[in-house]
């Protein structure tokens, strides 16, 4: 823990950490000595890990970097963070990240942009998004792990961008009781961390039934550690052909087909397969997501929580709304806000928001025939590039960033659970990474091949 907070100090330029918890830290880090020494040492016992800033933590602010949420230090705590708590996790402080989880680059965040630790001479690059400050933290070794959320590839495409392995688990697997909802349908929590072990153990302390979330399975959680024996002979490893676009890299080509041959080598049988409904992912998640986040971020009118504007003589509640709204929610959360009133308004819910939704059943269709027909797991890359460079993306048109996303978002349309693991670097010497998809509820199997991937 003092290691960690030594290299945090060392490492403000990069922009990670946003609320230091330091204080609460080294209490947890000589309780967990104390049970150490007392024979009683929990999994985690001791590990200092850093906690994205979407996470409610108790009496520790919680702002999931937006300016609506400035001061709010909530009462509770989230149930993923109770559960690393309770396994001795200790907690560094809490993470950047992208304003409500909703970017792909980490710069919407109201604490300002994060900056990767890699680079490419002096050009500052982005650690992706929207747990950029989670990827960055792990990366630069200012923690031994971090929390991240996924919602369209908010744990994986980062911790593509920056060398790390992250997993997004099955829908329902982590409760999302104090997680500060983006689009419920589709949020998860997961664990981002340097290897693939490290996020075996994470998951297992982070997951489990929960009763505060309806959504959340009531499954027993297997000793996913014990799964990884790199043993992953006569497993089906599916190359679905819809992931192979136009246009993309010859290096993202070259990665894809290096990770085939590894698993091929490993025992692996590949077979080529179709997932036909793939091109309308994303316009389905850009219905889907902005449509679930315009309702729940209604709740903040600057009565409930954090940030209220100041009232001129005769403004009234409605001026209330308007005025902090305005002032609280960066851009790109208004451009989701209105995206997804527009897609649920009376006039166009069937042409857009029920369309995205049956959209959404076909893709999942997709993958369960595919499942169905043996395949155990499915390789792709998992983003079409390497880091972009800070601001290249974000002053180009919005749509241009939601296509970073191409690779992520049909798993959490689908519910599955799917990790990302580093593959190489390309020519630049940027980190790629590799995405496999797994069956839901086997992320046991799944962080077994990635382990036969490493
Ligand atoms: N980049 C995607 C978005 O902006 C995904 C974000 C996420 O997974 N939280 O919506």
């Amino acid at each position: 823990t003092e290691a960690c907070l030594t290299q945090i100090e060392g490492a403000g330029a990069l922009n990670a950490f946003v609320h230091d918890t330091s204080d609460l830290a080294r209490e947890q880090a000589a309780a967990a000595d104390a049970r150490v020494k007392a024979g009683d040492a929990p999994d985690l016992c001791g590990i200092p890990l850093g906690i994205k800033d979407l996470f409610c933590t108790k009496g520790v602010p919680s702002q999931a970097a937006s300016g609506i949420l400035e001061g709010f230090r909530p009462e509770y705590e989230s149930t993923v963070t109770q559960n690393l708590f309770d396994a001795g996790a200790v907690m560094l402080g809490k993470l950047n990240m992208d304003e409500f989880a909703m970017g792909s680059s980490n710069e919407t965040s109201v604490y300002g942009n994060v900056v990767n630790p890699w680079k490419v001479d002096a050009r500052e690059l982005t650690p992706g998004g929207s747990s950029g400050g989670s990827a960055a933290a792990v990366a630069a070794d200012l923690c031994l792990g971090a929390t991240g959320t996924d919602t369209g590839g908010s744990i994986r495409q980062p911790a593509a961008f920056t060398g790390i392995t992250g997993i997004k688990p099955t829908y329902g697997r982590c409760s999302r009781w104090g997680i500060v909802a983006f689009a419920s349908s589709l949020d998860q929590a997961g664990p981002m961390a340097r290897t693939v072990r490290d996020c075996a153990i994470m998951l297992e302390a982070m997951c489990g039934h929960d009763p505060k979330d309806s959504t959340s399975a009531d499954l027993p959680v297997p000793d996913f550690e014990a799964m990884l024996s790199g043993d992953i002979k006569g497993k089906v490893i599916g190359i679905p052909r819809e992931y192979r676009m136009d246009g993309m890299p010859q290096e993202i080509e070259t990665l894809w087909a290096d990770g085939t041959a590894m698993l091929k080598d490993a025992g692996a049988e590949i077979r080529d397969i179709s997932l036909p409904h793939t091109k309308y992912a994303l316009p389905a998640y850009y219905v889907i997501a902005p449509a679930e986040a315009s309702s729940n971020l209604a709740r903040y009118d600057g009565v409930r929580y954090g940030h209220r504007s100041h009232l001129e003589q005769g403004d009234g509640i409605t001026e209330m709304y308007e005025k902090t709204r305005a002032e609280g929610f960066g851009d790109e959360v208004k451009r989701r806000v209105m995206v997804g009133t527009y897609v649920l308004s009376a006039g166009f819910y069937d042409a857009y928001y029920n369309r995205a939704r049956k959209v959404r059943t076909l893709i999942k269709r997709d993958f369960e025939q595919v499942f169905d027909a043996g395949v155990d797991a499915i390789l792709t890359p998992a983003t079409p590039s390497s880091a972009f460079g800070l601001g290249e993306m974000a002053n180009a048109d919005p749509v241009q960033m939601y296509l970073n996303d191409v690779f992520t978002v049909t798993v959490n349309l689908a519910g599955l659970p799917s990790i990302s693991v580093p593959a190489g670097l390309d020519k630049q010497g940027l980190p790629l990474g590799l995405q496999l998809i797994g069956r839901p509820w086997e992320e046991g199997d799944l962080l077994n091949t990635a382990y036969a991937l490493e």
